[in-house]
């Protein structure tokens, strides 16, 4: 597209450049798409990464789409090199070898990367295919393995790992695992999944070194190790948004409409830092958000603007067991629970937040996993809640709760 017609260039080959690219053809935009992406891959999934894809070695990459979906839909891929800089003044984006590439609109996508560890260089991480691949090699019954952090990506690699024979020792530098974003009783019902399974989880200790094949955490206790896994979390991809002069602030700063503080660029996925309905902004990384902003910046595109408004909702596996969150809750909400864990069942925790409804996290409940989605997007909130019905399995969830009032709150 460089020198030729401006359409719309996407710099980021993950789930949401993938899917802003699908959606404009989708939405019948028929003007050029090029998605620029520094892996070498067309897009593919990155949650088997952690799951299916680590039980054997060797797995294919699940692709977002297959490659004949985009030949007939003429989106064009530049994959393998980053793109290095945005003229705003020409928007124009540049890569390293000199190839330019115009737009009328540009979207960023790129996503994250894995924050590192000080003390823990030359260990292994777990974001791209080739990460993966690694990672996997290691997974022999008897091998020791160390995973720093206890985030979903550690948890749902200790579950496979100690499936597929290994030793596994998490450590975790908070006081339990996933703590950023379950519950406390969730929290606990993992830990014991996790420690009956043979996982040793290992709570309120940072890791100060890994020294060869030593791990020296910082109570003073020393763990062997054949491999270290570093699972602290991710950090936004902001360089390129921060060196065109866009606001930036932990996340590509963007509006209700996902536009960046330049009309001409929106920003969507891991990347970007929205405004969500409480008042405050949030970054999330979760597939839902990536698709759902991508779709709201397709349409916006094609001239069909709309506020992005969708309800968060996360997903994970581990041990064979589902774990489903819809809505995000404060870590100081109140708990309600529905069912009885480790029945055939499943059981939900309901999340409350002066007693309205914030969040429901289910294991091997997608029915209440459904219900939460419609109730909590309806509204955005639930204004009071039966707590007799709530916490009875048996009743349906929908039925035990009351719509808010808010009769000019913005339906999603
Ligand atoms: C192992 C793993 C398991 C996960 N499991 C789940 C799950 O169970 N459920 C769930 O909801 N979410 C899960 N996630 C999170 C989910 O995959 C991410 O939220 C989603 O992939 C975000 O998509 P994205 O396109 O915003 O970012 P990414 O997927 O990070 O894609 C961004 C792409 O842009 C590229 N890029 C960056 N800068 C440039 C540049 N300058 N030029 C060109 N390309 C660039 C990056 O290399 C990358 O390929 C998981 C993530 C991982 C890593």
């Amino acid at each position: 597209m460089s020198g030729g017609l401006a359409g719309v260039v996407v710099v980021g080959a993950g789930l949401a450049g993938a899917t802003v690219a699908a959606s404009l053809r989708t939405v019948g935009h028929e003007g050029p798409v090029v998605v620029l992406g520094d892996e070498r891959h067309l897009p593919y999934q990155r949650p088997p990464l952690s799951k299916d894809h680590l039980k054997t070695e060797g797995k294919e990459l699940l692709p977002i789409r297959p490659e004949a979906f985009w030949i007939k839909n003429e989106v064009e891929f530049v994959l393998g090199a980053p793109a290095v800089a945005v003229d705003r003044r020409d928007k124009r984006v540049l890569m390293a070898d000199g190839r330019a590439f115009d737009y009328e609109h540009l979207v960023l996508a790129t996503g994250a990367s894995n924050r590192p560890l000080r003390g823990a260089e030359g260990s292994l991480g777990l974001r791209t295919a080739e990460e993966a691949s690694l990672l996997a090699a290691t997974l022999r019954p008897g091998a020791r393995l160390v995973v720093i952090g206890a985030g979903f990506i550690g948890m749902e690699v200790a579950a496979v790992a100690r499936a597929r024979g290994v030793e596994v020792v998490v450590v975790e530098a908070l006081d339990r695992p996933m703590s950023r974003l379950v519950s406390v009783p969730l929290s606990e019902w993992f830990e014991v999944l996790h420690r009956e399974a043979g996982v040793r989880l290992v709570t309120n200790q940072r890791v100060e070194a890994v020294k060869g094949d030593l791990v020296h955490l910082g109570g003073g206790e020393v763990l062997g190790a054949d491999a270290v896994l570093v699972a602290v979390g991710v950090t936004p991809n902001t360089v390129l948004a921060e060196e065109a002069g866009l606001q930036v602030d932990d996340g590509i700063v963007v509006d209700a409409h996902l536009r960046t503080s330049d009309p001409a660029i929106r920003a969507v996925g891991d990347c970007a830092r929205f405004p969500s309905t409480d008042g405050s902004t949030r970054r999330l990384e979760s597939v839902q958000n990536a698709s759902d902003q991508a779709r709201t910046v397709a349409n916006a595109i094609i001239g069909k603007p709309e506020p992005y408004l969708s309800v968060p909702w996360f997903w994970s596996e581990q041990f064979g067991h589902r774990l489903q969150i819809a809505g995000v809750a404060p870590p100081d909400s109140t708990t309600l629970l529905r069912g009885e864990p480790g029945s055939e069942d499943g059981f939900s925790i309901l999340r409350l937040v002066d007693g309205r409804l914030a969040s429901v996290e289910s294991i091997d409940r997608p029915r209440d996993h459904l219900a939460a989605r419609k109730l909590l997007g309806a509204d955005g909130a639930v204004d009071s809640i039966d707590l007799d019905a709530a916490s009875d399995p048996h009743v349906p969830l929908h039925d035990s709760v009351a719509p808010a009032k808010f009769a000019d709150r913005p339906r999603r």
